[in-house]
């Protein structure tokens, strides 16, 4: 048990220096001007929460329970998703929008073309099937429910307030993904050598652990804005493609484990 640990570390410190597949040969290009627009777009007092959110965001497997579907006042829908459902759907785009969004009540600058899902109050989104269970549109649903609950704003918000990542107690998902993270703490802290060394782990500057969060603020970034925002600053990076989510969960559970262990201080030495 206590050499497995280690040797899970060991795992996902090999994923961290896999994800140098991606960097352009010579290193990444433009890092002071793209951590500057990552700035603009989420200000550094968000960070560490920002990317806690992150890792827990694509860690937990959405159980499709409906409530988010049932509960939600207003689903938001960019360009962008709307394209991406209508050709899922077989729709011309003008024919989506008009049998399935209608304007945001919001206006202004931060709603900008983002239209919604045709959803009225105390109903249940037009996509959702009890039958299924969950969204008709899994794979393309708007962006707004791919970042549910972790990457959202009000969430942000909290976190920064409070000085924590707080849980979700209405997602089962979430849950799991807590009690997850719960044995794994317990289980480290079984093993003091093995604890101490995921603590310094993120703390440390070396090269894989650097790109790693790099690459999961972007992530982050493509989950919370849409790939439209991230894929640019990837590009100015020089980054062969943006990284997938399968190549980040490996060290984003170290991460999330890190990040939310109340056992950390205890392994500094
Ligand atoms: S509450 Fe959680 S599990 Fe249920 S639909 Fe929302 S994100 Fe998915
Ligand atoms: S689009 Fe899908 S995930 Fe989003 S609220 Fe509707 S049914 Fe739920």
């Amino acid at each position: 048990m206590l050499f497995h640990l280690r040797e899970e570390i060991d795992s996902g410190v090999k994923a961290m220096q896999a994800l140098s597949k991606l960097v352009p040969e010579g290193g990444l290009k433009n890092l002071d001007l793209v951590k500057e627009e990552m700035d603009e777009l989420i200000s550094p007092e968000f960070e560490p929460y920002f990317s806690a959110n992150a890792a827990l965001h694509l860690l937990a497997v959405c159980e499709r329970c409906g409530r988010c579907c049932l509960e939600e006042k207003i689903i938001a829908v960019s360009i962008d998703d709307c394209r991406r459902i209508a050709r899922h759907q077989g729709l011309s785009l003008k024919k989506f929008m008009m049998d399935y969004t209608r304007p945001h009540e919001l206006k202004g600058d931060l709603v900008g073309s983002a239209r919604m899902l045709g959803k009225k109050e105390g109903e249940a989104c037009p996509f959702f099937d009890s039958g299924l269970p969950g969204c008709r549109i899994h794979s393309v649903k708007p962006q707004v429910c791919t970042a549910a609950l972790y990457l959202t704003k009000m969430n942000l918000l909290t976190c920064e307030e409070q000085q924590k990542v707080g849980t979700f107690p209405i997602c089962s998902a979430d849950e799991k993904l807590r009690a997850r993270i719960a044995d794994y703490a317990l289980r480290l802290n079984e093993d003091p050598a093995a604890k101490g060394e995921l603590v310094r782990l993120f703390d440390s500057t070396r090269p894989e652990v650097k790109l790693f969060r790099l690459l999961l603020r972007l992530k982050g970034m493509e989950i919370y804005f849409g790939r439209e925002r991230a894929a640019p600053l990837a590009w100015k990076l020089g980054l062969a493609r943006m990284p997938e989510a399968g190549e980040m969960v490996e060290a984003g559970f170290l991460y999330a484990v890190s990040m939310l262990g109340e056992w950390k201080d205890c392994g500094k030495s």
